[in-house]
């Protein structure tokens, strides 16, 4: 997949305002991959984009009350489909880890790229979420290469005891292997 200027050109774009800065601009070194359903485990109904863009309206579900005022981010959404939708560029700093630390160092949204995948904890996620996955992390490795394998982690293991995704549905074990 081609990434230019910081956009990936296989995904549609769906801007979100809840970015900002990174302090160092040059230090793109951690992939996160994330979990994400609205309403939890119902899927395609094209909530997460309004959330990630501050629309998500209070009265449509109980749930997004909960969410109300929450202004988070992504830079990237694969759905259950395979459809690849971008909202932050690259090069800027999504807001998606919350408090977090990854080897000693805090605030990982600074440093990271944050991937949200369309599912569950506990239910399979699709194979062409994994080949899409993949073939973005190919592209992410190469175009920033503070990107390792040994920097491509869950949140749960940036953020634990607060969150679990993407649980353990997510197939480490392939998905490493594939890159
Ligand atoms: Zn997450």
């Amino acid at each position: 997949m081609q990434i230019f200027e910081h956009w990936l050109q296989e995904a549609e774009t769906c801007p979100s305002p809840h970015y900002n800065t990174r302090p160092d601009p040059e230090d793109i070194s951690l992939l996160v991959i994330h979990n994400i359903a609205l309403p939890p485990k119902t899927y395609g109904g094209g909530w997460i984009e309004k959330f990630f863009q501050g629309q998500l309206p209070p009265t449509e579900h109980p749930y997004f009350e909960s969410l109300a005022g929450v202004r988070v981010s992504a830079h990237l959404l694969i759905e259950r489909t395979g459809r690849l939708i971008q909202f932050v560029a690259f090069n800027q700093r999504a807001w998606h880890a919350g408090q977090s630390y990854f080897q000693g160092r805090e605030n990982c949204n600074d440093f990271s790229i944050g991937i949200e995948m369309e599912g569950s904890d506990d239910q399979p996620y699709t194979q062409v979420q994994y080949q899409q996955l993949i073939k973005v992390t190919r592209s992410l490795m190469h175009v920033y290469p503070g990107i390792t394998q040994e920097r491509i982690c869950s949140h749960a293991s940036l953020a634990h005891g607060r969150k679990t995704d993407p649980g353990p549905a997510f197939d480490w074990q392939s998905y490493l292997a594939e890159l």
